[in-house]
């Protein structure tokens, strides 16, 4: 699949169009960024491996039912993808407490929650991608209803398997952000799932196998990436 114009350069991926209007290439880049942007660094050969991961994980979705972007790896950093409308909102599932939980809500990180927490933000930058409600999302014309029903029951389909893909590699799924988008009349899921976009520690040490490692100067990114590499694709 040849890549044509570049569509979009956001902060840790790149669109390119393809010759199939309905399909467009993400590239990963090494860029990492927290807390809005405010901090930036790169990460060695992060767009391989977040690239990989998330293949991998779409390929296990597909096959569980979920529709979503993903067509296929092209290559170590780039992924043929469906040409969504990005539904402007990350969807969050929480299963014990971590990052903005805890400021938010006065709670100790780890703290395990009675059930899953969904939550909408609205995808802002210039905002701080604020946390909103269903009836933020009704009246600011974000997603229909029918929409918000879809969004909750794949995100929380999506949080049930993924947490037990991750437990078989002795991983604890304690967070993650989806993003969905519109395709064809029909909600998919879009975006990335790496360790960008969760927090993932290991059984039994606790060890943090994610950004979280970039977010607070913990060392041995490039390694966590590679050891959750390494165990999604064993
Ligand atoms: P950001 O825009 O937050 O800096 P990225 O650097 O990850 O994020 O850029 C990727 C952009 O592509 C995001 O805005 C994301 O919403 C969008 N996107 C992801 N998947 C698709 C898709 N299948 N079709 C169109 N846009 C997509
Ligand atoms: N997350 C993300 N992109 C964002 C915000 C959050 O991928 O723009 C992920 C983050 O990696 C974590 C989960 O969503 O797995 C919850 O993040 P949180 O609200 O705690 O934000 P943080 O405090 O990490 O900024």
């Amino acid at each position: 699949m040849e890549k044509g114009a570049r569509l979009y350069e956001g902060k840790a991926k790149i669109l390119y169009a393809t010759s199939d209007p309905d399909l467009v290439i993400q590239y990963f880049k090494d860029d990492a960024t927290a807390f809005n942007a405010a901090k930036k660094g790169t990460v060695q050969e992060k767009g391989i491996m977040n690239n990989k991961i998330s293949s991998r994980i779409f390929e296990f979705l597909e096959k569980e039912g979920i529709p979503t972007h993903f067509e296929k790896m092209l290559s170590d950093r780039e992924m043929l993808v469906k040409k969504v409308v990005i539904v402007p909102l990350e969807v969050i599932v929480r299963n014990r407490a971590a990052g903005s939980l805890c400021r938010n809500y006065g709670l100790q990180e780890g703290t395990t929650l009675s059930c899953p927490v969904l939550e909408f933000c609205y995808k802002r930058d210039d905002l701080n991608d604020p946390l909103i409600n269903d009836y933020h999302v009704l009246a600011l014309n974000l997603a229909t209803e029918q929409e918000i029903a879809d969004l909750k029951k794949y995100t929380l389909k999506i949080n049930e398997l993924m947490t037990k893909f991750f437990k078989n590699l002795n991983l604890e799924l304690i967070d993650f952000k989806l993003e969905f988008g519109r395709y064809k009349g029909k909600i998919i899921l879009a975006d990335e799932i790496s360790p960008d976009t969760c927090r993932l520690w290991e059984v039994g040490t606790g060890k943090k196998l994610d950004k979280d490692r970039f977010r607070h100067d913990l060392g041995n990114i490039e390694e966590a990436y590679q050891e959750v590499l390494r165990r999604v694709t064993k």
